[in-house]
């Protein structure tokens, strides 16, 4: 494995899988670590009132301050569900989930959501507000004076690459789907949460878009040292965004490592996930 520098941002490792020599993008530098942020620990998760197998069981993970943690794994892996137990959308069925050291159990589940951004696929914009009312939402909320919020607003829109004027009256539905998504990313930072949660946030996007979209919010996460859970079931996405990469099969971690050591990990499921990049990169050889 070489590994080549690109221009300080991103790191292109060369690969080679079974032969075929393959460049992938990988955020390879290490996240600024701090204190534990987020912990789960002994967490299962039934559906309440079901008698079938537990959606997760078992999962015991600790995420420390800045870390960009990709959870990856097939559909019905248990992703979503996951970081619903975070902000309490779900509520653990056996175990503990932490936030700061508090089990969510016992917090207010409104103040426990104001320090976390969620981002969903599609945005998840509210449709009948404008752009402007949708980015600051929660500051509005939160009781912030009209010069604060617009001057959020007018930062948060340049932060994700927009321009706050011209979309500030449009509604979701006369923007693009990449403007929606950076919408949605502006929104969930807007009232500067500690954590952000992110469930397949770019999934609906062109290649293209995308991939532009993956290397701006790769960069965005480190400046902002936010605690970042980022879904995916793309394994290039978590190799070009995480920090780390957990990976969920039928409801449990079986894989947990750096992006620089993941493709190494002898499990089947990280094989079956590293054998998409011979399908795609087979002609380049
Ligand atoms: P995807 O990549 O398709 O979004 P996921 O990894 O996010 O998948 P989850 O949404 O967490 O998967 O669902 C995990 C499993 O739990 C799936 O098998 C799903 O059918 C099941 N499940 C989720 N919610 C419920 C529910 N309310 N009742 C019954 N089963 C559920
Ligand atoms: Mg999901």
């Amino acid at each position: 494995m070489r590994q080549k520098s690109d221009a300080g941002r991103l790191t292109t490792l060369r690969w080679s899988l079974r032969g075929a020599s393959v460049s992938i993008e990988m955020n390879a530098k290490p996240a600024e670590r701090g204190n534990v942020t987020i912990e789960f620990q002994e967490v299962e998760y039934c559906v309440p009132g079901r008698h079938s197998a537990p959606i997760l069981s078992q999962i015991s993970l600790k995420i420390l301050r800045g870390e960009t943690v990709m959870l990856l794994g097939r559909s019905g892996s248990g992703k979503t569900t996951l970081l619903k137990l975070v902000n309490r959308l779900l509520k653990a069925t056996a175990g503990t989930v932490f936030v700061n050291g508090a089990s969510v159990d016992s917090m207010d589940p409104i103040r426990l959501r104001r320090g976390i951004g969620f981002v969903i696929q599609e945005g998840g914009l509210f449709p009948h507000y404008t752009v402007a009312k949708n980015v600051v939402v929660v500051p509005r909320m939160l009781g912030w004076t009209l010069v604060r919020w617009v001057e959020r607003y007018e930062e948060m829109m340049r932060l994700v690459g927009l321009d706050p004027k011209e979309l500030a009256r449009r509604l979701p539905r006369e923007l693009s789907g990449g403007q929606r998504q950076r919408v949605g990313v502006a929104r969930a930072l807007a009232a500067d949460p500690e954590i952000l949660l992110m469930d397949e946030p770019f999934a609906a996007l062109d290649p293209v878009t995308r991939a532009e979209l993956q290397r701006e919010f790769a960069e965005l996460a480190k400046r902002l040292g936010k605690t970042i859970l980022f879904v995916t079931h793309d394994l290039r996405e978590a190799l070009r965004i995480g920090s780390r990469i957990v990976m969920l099969a039928e409801g449990r971690i079986v894989a947990d490592a750096a992006p620089e050591n993941f493709l190494r990990i002898e499990h089947p499921e990280v094989k079956a996930f590293a054998a998409t990049f011979e399908v795609q990169s087979g002609a380049r050889g």
